[in-house]
């Protein structure tokens, strides 16, 4: 998966960051540490998720209701109504990304907004992404030649020849 099929796939979590040029500006990682970005954008969209599903629910439950029960048919607009409500709050208050891109070899993130949970999962990608190769997202180790790149040991040797070798067994 590319950095623009994550845009597709989780437009919510990139909603303050430019889609185009996608290479150039926002997102400028490699595909080894797109899964690193897909964790968090997954669980933006779990509790998104759960108030669509809420709301569709009372959607079920006053299509079900007899056309008669205008007590019952109120409450679950109510409840529909606070669940509509909760959404918006939830995507008001999420912490979108700004940026991501490589620092030092390593993984850096940054958001709209400072978030506890999210301030946490983006610190674990973060410090896993020294260990990730940024090219395939095999286990990887932090080269530094001529500037620091997290890399296998197939990609350091592709890029670096025997400059990668002797940096391995130097370290
Ligand atoms: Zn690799």
């Amino acid at each position: 998966m590319t950095g623009k099929d994550l845009k597709e796939k989780y437009p919510l979590a990139f909603s303050q960051m430019p889609m185009e040029p996608i290479l150039l500006f926002g997102l400028e990682i490699d595909e080894g540490w797109i899964p690193l970005i897909e964790v968090i954008c997954r669980s933006m969209y779990n509790r998104h998720n759960m108030f669509i599903r809420q709301i569709e629910y009372y959607e079920s439950c006053i299509e079900k209701c007899n056309k008669e029960d205008a007590d019952l048919i109120a409450t679950y607009k109510h409840q529909k109504e606070v669940m509509q409500k909760n959404l918006e709050e939830y995507i008001d208050q999420l912490p979108t990304f700004t940026q991501i891109k490589e620092k030092y070899g390593s993984l850096r993130i940054s958001t709209t907004r400072i978030d506890q949970y999210y301030d946490g999962m983006i610190t674990m990608a973060e410090d896993m992404s020294e260990h990730i190769c940024e090219k395939c997202g095999d286990k990887g180790r932090l080269y530094s030649i001529h500037w620091h790149k997290t890399l296998c040991d197939k990609h350091a040797d592709e890029r670096y020849g025997d400059a990668a070798r002797i940096f391995r067994e130097s370290h």
